[in-house]
């Protein structure tokens, strides 16, 4: 039953969606240019082509650095739910001249709404402003059409499919990269973005352990499952049923299952599409061990019959008279994923000429939107440092991870924190998880929660070696970039000679 204060809530929340007006870009174009091929002559290799490697990818290429591609999938395929990014990452798309094709495959987001089962509202979280304030619309699209869109950016002959990366070693002279099908690769550089299971890091922590480097309990320990979710993206869908697919903004919308902790997320996306995730916590947490985790947790083609018939009869607000059920029957039964859910934030980010990013070094929980963001801003920082650096020693390199590492884990950190409590909003039941989420979602004031987005936004780096985009927004973006980082680090004392390990 509805208290006091939800009702009050329900009646300021609108009945229609309001219409919001067509943010208004001028789309940077930057100058055409091949860019020259980097002083360094820096040679990366970048293992796993899953969102962080793909940006790192096309920045690398942007910068002139010499790169491959390595990923395990001998295909691309189109696998998962919905993505958001905001102006944290959005500003950095339009510095190279993308951001015109990033709105095409995008819808704007204008808000965050939860609803109980029978569809009455619980709180709204407000997001249409942010095109004003931050200078960029958030962004919502199907995680298959942003990859085909990162995809496109990227050189054909830079990625190398159906290359599992088995093991990896280095040394004073380079890096060398082993594949499942026989193959290797050397290189200056190794950058893991491979993903929460990484074989980069499981290496590099192997080769360490080995050198007697003691790694801290955390890094050492198994990931562990709480949580759960299915996830796919219907297609073809009838506009003049899901009604809001019509729409130009639109709402991520959260339905909150009655009888078991089972969240429903929505979001419409362009081509009359719409992502969909129904997850919650496991009844029984489990801890990954070895391979059979891997199997697990990636996000293969796997349904759970029984949760999709409990849910099917669940009605959704993004139209007239429509189901879970209706979701999942427009969605490609291989296309719709199953995945445990794991979270963790490692320590080690780097070490010698291996470096480590995304999913690989700092796995969220979804539910807080902050998955790709923060592997885009990993790959933002790194590639900036690595073409601020003058030459490939051994010294030059550790100084550009150390920087990269100071610069990227105090907000990885804040991401990963954000998101397991937006995880506990959504997927925790009972009247203290209600009375949780009335204080965070509903009761916390307006001014609060501006000066929380406001904090997140004023990082909103591009690349020093692009000329910078026009658009900035009311607030202006003023946290140091990374290489800032590096300048000031360079003048500290003489580093240490780069620690070796056997080849
Ligand atoms: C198929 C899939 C669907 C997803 N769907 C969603 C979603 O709907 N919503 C959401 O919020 N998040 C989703 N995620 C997670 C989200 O994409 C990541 O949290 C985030 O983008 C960070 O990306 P990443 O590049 O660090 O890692 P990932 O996206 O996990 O990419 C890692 C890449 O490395 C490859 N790889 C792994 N091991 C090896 C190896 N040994 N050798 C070579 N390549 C390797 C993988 O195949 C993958 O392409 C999904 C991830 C995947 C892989």
């Amino acid at each position: 039953m509805a208290s006091p204060t939800d009702t009050q809530q329900q009646e300021q929340l609108p009945k229609t969606q309001p219409k919001f007006p067509h943010p208004k870009h001028s789309y940077h174009q930057p100058a055409p240019h091949t860019p020259a091929p980097h002083p360094s002559g820096l040679q990366v290799i970048v293992a796993g082509a899953g969102i962080g490697g793909l940006m790192t990818s096309i920045l690398l290429e942007r910068a002139g650095i010499n790169h491959v591609l390595l990923e395990r999938a001998t295909t691309f395929k189109p696998l998962g739910a919905a993505l958001t990014l905001s102006a944290q990452t959005v500003r950095m798309f339009d510095q190279l001249g993308l951001l015109k094709e990033l709105h095409a495959c995008s819808k704007f987001v204008s808000g965050m709404t939860f609803y109980r089962q029978d569809l009455s509202p619980i709180a709204r979280t407000p997001l249409e402003h942010f095109n004003e304030r931050y200078g960029y619309a958030s962004l919502g699209m199907s995680r298959p059409e942003f990859m085909t869109f990162l995809l496109k950016q990227v050189v054909p002959h830079r990625i190398h499919w159906g290359k599992r990366v088995l093991n990896t070693m280095q040394n004073v002279h380079g890096v060398m990269v082993r594949c499942q099908d026989g193959t290797t690769y050397h290189g200056d550089i190794l950058i893991g973005a491979d993903g929460a299971y990484s074989a980069v890091r499981q290496s590099l922590y192997k080769n360490l352990s080995k050198k007697g480097v003691k790694l801290s309990k955390n890094d050492l320990s198994p990931l562990r499952f709480e949580m759960f979710c299915n996830v796919g993206v219907a297609k073809n869908l009838d506009p003049a049923k899901f009604t809001k697919l019509k729409e130009e903004w639109v709402e991520l919308e959260a339905i909150l299952a009655n009888d078991q902790p089972i969240t429903i997320w929505t979001i419409p996306c362009q081509n009359n599409r719409m992502a969909w995730v129904a997850g919650g916590k496991l009844v029984a947490p489990r801890v990954s061990e070895g391979e059979e985790s891997v199997r697990l947790s990636d996000w293969e083609t796997r349904t759970e019959e029984d949760l999709s018939k409990q849910l099917r009869g669940i009605k959704l607000t993004q139209g007239e008279n429509v189901t879970v059920g209706d979701l999942i029957d427009s969605t490609e039964p291989e296309l719709i994923s199953r995945v445990l859910l794991e979270d963790k934030l490692f320590y080690t980010w780097f070490e010698g000429r291996t470096v480590l990013l995304g999913d690989a070094v700092h796995k969220l929980l979804p539910f807080g939107g902050q998955g790709a963001t923060q592997a885009i801003l990993d790959s933002i920082a790194l590639v900036d440092l690595l073409s601020a650096i003058p030459s490939k020693q051994p010294a030059v390199i550790k100084q550009a991870f150390k920087s990269y590492y100071s610069y990227r884990f105090p907000s990885a950190k804040a991401a990963y924190k954000s998101s397991a409590m937006a995880s506990k909003l959504s997927g925790n039941r009972g009247m203290f998880a209600d009375m949780s989420r009335s204080l965070a979602l509903k009761h916390m004031p307006q001014s609060v929660v501006r000066m929380m987005m406001d904090k997140l936004h004023m990082e909103r780096p591009i690349v020093s070696f692009m000329e910078p985009p026009g658009q900035c927004g009311i607030v202006m973006p003023n946290a140091p970039m990374a290489t800032d980082i590096y300048d000031s680090a360079k003048n500290e004392p003489e580093l240490e000679k780069s620690e070796t390990v056997a080849v």
